[in-house]
């Protein structure tokens, strides 16, 4: 691909990187985590305000068809990306813009189409993602909750687990079992699901730093209209794998990690140990250069996936190794840094944190998409198998 922006590119780029540096300005200082919007309603009300300031400009849906709102192309919206990272804004909901949208785009009927993308082109509604269960994780399809078809509605029965801000979204898009008796895989119903329907009960889960971002959601005889089914009864697996593969490709985490490095670089510069600023340590400089280096092939990967998604050429392959080498770098850099901060990295929400404890935040936080969206072993039985054509194990 070619990596030069045309002038209109990086006119929009401008723009982009204005309107999210003025934000910036208003962020609530409790939000310094890569998920603290649903840490506490202040961070929470922070994120939907930008929404909505992203929303009324369209560009929270810049990539899609015009009939949908669509204004811009993939790489308006790599560009936006990179503003919302650098600057540490929220406002683009990673359930409804990054994941949900593309796959109705893919994969819903007109209906669907109509009823459930305004509401996340304008920020006004927000999503989660209602999958994994206390016994179906990386085996998702073993999954047991069940929709059962009755008339124009399923009724649905069961658990769900670690679902990520489902204390605080409208609507879930979730699979279910509606076929007992159908083998596996051909057994599953993707589903939209309002989150206040009678029945839903959601529990938090405490994070290992005490915060509220994850949660367990039962279902108990949850009515879920038939006209807001994803794809076709019994065809949610395949829904499931267009959408696991935006979710993974999502590269919210890998700009976010640029205005990071710079922090780190600004902290070794004006550290000084022994008399001697940290940046002039040349092992300093050395773990500093190599997750430079790494940093750069990783944000190459990203816009190598936006161009593959702009031709609709990205394979299951692309989007685990870009998601397994981000979450990977996010670890090294975490470390490295705390490392580096000494007894300082280990304190947050204190005098003695350093730049405003967003290491140690980040420390606690890198688990989470190594894990999260299909852990990094499952990516790699995936590279393995579809991308190098590797035998699978009996
Ligand atoms: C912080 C966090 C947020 C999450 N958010 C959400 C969310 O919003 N919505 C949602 O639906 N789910 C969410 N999840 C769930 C997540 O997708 C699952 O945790 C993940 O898929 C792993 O499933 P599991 O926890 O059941 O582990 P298991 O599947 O039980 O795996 C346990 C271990 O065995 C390994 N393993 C399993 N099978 C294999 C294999 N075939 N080959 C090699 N190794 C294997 C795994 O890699 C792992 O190390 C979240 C999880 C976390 C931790």
């Amino acid at each position: 691909m070619d990596f030069r922006l045309t002038p209109q590119q990086e006119a929009r780029k401008q723009e982009f990187y204005k309107v999210c540096e003025a934000l910036e300005k208003k962020r609530p200082a409790s939000y310094v985590g890569f998920e603290s919007k649903y840490e506490n309603e202040e961070c929470w009300e922070y994120h939907r305000m930008c929404a909505r300031e992203f929303g009324k400009r369209g560009w929270l849906a810049l990539h899609w068809p015009q009939e949908y709102g669509g204004s811009g192309d993939m790489m308006d919206k790599v560009l936006f990306a990179e503003a919302c990272g650098y600057h540490g804004v929220p406002g683009v909901d990673e359930f409804g813009v990054a994941m949900l949208a593309p796959t109705l785009l893919a994969a819903a009927s007109d209906e669907v189409k109509k009823k459930f993308l305004p509401g996340i082109a304008s920020g006004e509604v927000m999503w989660c993602e209602l999958w994994s269960e206390p016994n179906a994780g990386s085996d998702l399809a073993a999954l047991t909750t069940s929709a059962i078809k009755k008339g124009d509605e399923y009724i649905v029965n069961g658990q769900k687990t670690w679902n990520t801000g489902a204390h605080k979204a409208d609507w879930a898009f979730g699979v279910y079992r509606s076929d007992p008796a159908a083998k596996k895989h051909q057994n599953l119903t993707f589903m939209l699901c309002d989150m206040k329907s009678p029945g839903i009960t959601v529990k938090g889960i405490p994070y290992m730093d005490g915060v509220h971002v994850y949660n367990e959601v039962y279902l108990d005889d949850v009515h879920i209209p038939a006209n807001q089914v994803v794809g076709k009864d019994g065809g949610g697996w395949a829904v499931v794998n267009v959408l696991a593969g935006f979710e993974r490709s999502n590269m919210a985490m890998v700009y976010a990690l640029v205005r990071v490095m710079e922090y780190l670089v600004e902290y070794c510069n004006e550290t000084r140990r022994n008399g001697v600023p940290l940046s002039r340590d040349p092992l300093v400089r050395s773990r500093i250069a190599d997750l430079a280096c790494e940093l750069e092939a990783v944000r190459t990967l990203a816009y190598r996936i936006a161009d593959q998604q702009s031709r609709n050429e990205m394979g299951l392959m692309d989007a685990a190794s870009v998601k397994v080498y981000a979450s990977e770098l996010m670890e090294r850099m975490a470390q490295v840094a705390t490392d580096l901060m000494g007894p300082f990295g280990q304190v947050p929400h204190s005098k003695w944190a350093k730049i405003s404890g967003i290491f140690e935040s980040l420390y606690m936080a890198c688990f989470v998409p190594i894990v999260s969206m299909g852990t990094n072993e499952i990516q790699r039985n995936i590279i393995a198998w579809y991308g190098l054509g590797l035998p699978r194990m009996k």
